[in-house]
């Protein structure tokens, strides 16, 4: 039996909560049974959580629910077969979410069982199958638990193999409901450490064996990542830029929105010149050693708003470290003269960290912009990596300072660089609790063959679970999606804010 599709994508979350990955697992396979999307493998590491399947109950527990609470433990009811399950670090879980050719759940959840079998195989464990048992089993204890589910043909739920998980905490339960066996794990089996990324690597070969296809993350150019057409009979934003020798960031970055938003007259004026001080590795800003500030552009950024009738205004520069305050006085200036020329117009600022200066932030901050905008980037550990210069704590602190000062703030991130969807909500924690109010995230292209490569085009419907998870998070707004920039509808976004 193969799933409907050739290639399955893959998506390597990390360590997600139990709650979060059900939800995103529950839309996906929703959008699978409308036929949105394709076949799905979410591979997934889950804090301590206890999972009740539907023939199971409180006879499974060996502890109070007082108990696992003190501990930081949920239970949580689900609708895959099986009893109670443990979930935990050091265990990898797959959910597959397959259209499958016809209802034979048995044959599925065999072939399942397959892919564990072949990956115990491989790490020279002989492990079974047990006709009484679900499961994959290595003498009389349980080593990979199975529980699925299927609506429609599609397939939810799945596989959780124990590669080095807390065992105590298999002591809270009866583990699958069956009482005399025990569990155990790969380590404990080869009694030395495994590297959970190559146990990783080989379920997914696995997989792709035992189901007869290709199992990667989606690489190839998304049908999502097309963006709207300019339209026609709008204001020339290119000539009315280039008459006041501005620059524009929808440029200079090659953004792919600048055919809509510049037919609606947007635009996002990036400040003092066009060669950048840094050379970050995503960016296509070029690198050089720039021009003194021209002092006529506060005033030029300020009729170019006013002619273009901007009620939200966007400025951001480039990296100044050549200058003594990094180019802070000159954002004070551009901000003071829109204030003046268009007293109700707001004003967004998407300053770099300006080397984390406190005299360089002070000024932004007697400014007082509408919007203080500093983005992470990119999560915390691919930060360095990505990003000359500036650091991923450093951008936390930058937020958090203008925060302490009153300021609204805001923060972006791009995925597709190797990150996991708990790296994501890692870092959408640490900018909540720098006071950021507002978030975006996009889709990393590569401008040119020179910056960083791709690794992954993200689902539309991932950025929607992002956008949802981020506002329980806390954040007033947040927008998520593949062509999603920092300055993208910004005026929209800072709205929300006040809603
Ligand atoms: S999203 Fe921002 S940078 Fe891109 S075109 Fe629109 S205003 Fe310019």
């Amino acid at each position: 039996m193969s799933p409907s599709s050739e290639t399955i994508q893959l998506i390597r979350m990390g360590r997600v909560g139990y709650r979060h990955a059900l939800r995103l697992m529950e839309q996906l396979a929703a959008a699978r049974r409308r036929d949105e999307m394709g076949d799905t493998l979410l591979l997934v590491e889950h804090p301590p959580v206890l999972t009740m399947g539907c023939g199971g109950g409180v006879e499974d527990l060996r502890v109070t629910i007082g108990n696992l609470r003190n501990q930081g433990i949920d239970l949580i009811q689900t609708d895959r077969g099986g009893r109670m399950t443990y979930h935990g670090p050091g265990q990898l879980v797959a959910y597959p979410i397959l259209k499958l050719p016809d209802d034979d759940l048995h044959t599925y959840a065999h072939r399942l069982e397959q892919v564990a079998l072949e990956v115990l195989a491989g790490w020279g464990i002989a492990a079974r199958r047990i006709r009484a048992h679900p499961g994959i089993w290595l003498g009389r204890d349980k080593i990979a638990a199975i529980g699925v589910a299927v609506q429609d043909r599609v397939t939810m739920h799945g596989l959780a193999l124990n590669v080095n998980p807390n065992m105590a905490h298999f002591e809270l339960i009866v583990p699958c409901g069956i009482a005399g066996r025990g569990v155990t794990s790969m380590c404990a089996a080869l009694d030395r450490p495994l590297d959970m990324e190559a146990v990783e690597a080989s379920f997914i070969v696995a997989f792709g064996h035992v189901f007869n296809c290709t199992v990667e993350p989606q690489r190839a150019a998304a049908p999502w990542l097309v963006a709207p057409a300019p339209q026609e009979g709008t204001i020339p934003v290119e000539r009315l830029v280039s008459d006041l020798s501005l620059h524009t960031v929808c440029q200079e970055a090659a953004c792919p929105n600048i055919g809509e938003c510049w037919s609606h007259g947007t635009a996002t004026f990036m400040l003092l010149g066009d060669l950048c001080t840094r050379h970050c590795r995503f960016c296509n800003i070029s690198p050089g050693r720039p021009l003194p500030p021209d002092p006529n552009e506060p005033a030029h950024v300020a009729a170019a708003a006013a002619r273009l009738g901007l009620r939200h205004v966007v400025l951001t520069s480039v990296a100044r470290d050549d200058l003594p305050d990094g180019g802070a006085g000159h954002f004070a200036a551009s901000i003071r003269a829109i204030r003046q020329r268009m007293p109700e117009a707001t004003v967004e600022v998407l300053v770099p960290d300006f080397a984390g200066a406190l005299p360089s932030l002070q000024i932004i901050a007697d400014a007082r912009p509408d919007v203080f905008n500093h983005n992470v980037e990119t999560v915390e550990r691919l930060s360095d990596r990505i990003r000359a210069k500036a650091t991923y704590r450093r951008s936390l602190a930058v937020l958090t300072w203008a925060r302490q000062r009153g300021l609204t703030t805001k923060s972006g991130l791009m995925l597709g660089m190797g990150e996991t969807c708990g790296e994501v909500i890692d870092t959408m924690r640490d900018l909540r609790r720098a006071g950021c109010a507002i978030l975006t995230i996009g889709q990393y292209l590569q401008p040119t063959a020179h910056q960083l490569d791709v690794v992954e085009h993200i689902h539309p419907l991932v950025f929607a679970w992002y956008r949802e998870l981020a506002l329980t998070l806390g954040f007033q707004a947040v927008a998520a999606g593949p062509l999603v920039r920092s300055s993208y509808h910004a005026e929209e976004v800072w709205l929300e804010t006040s809603l």
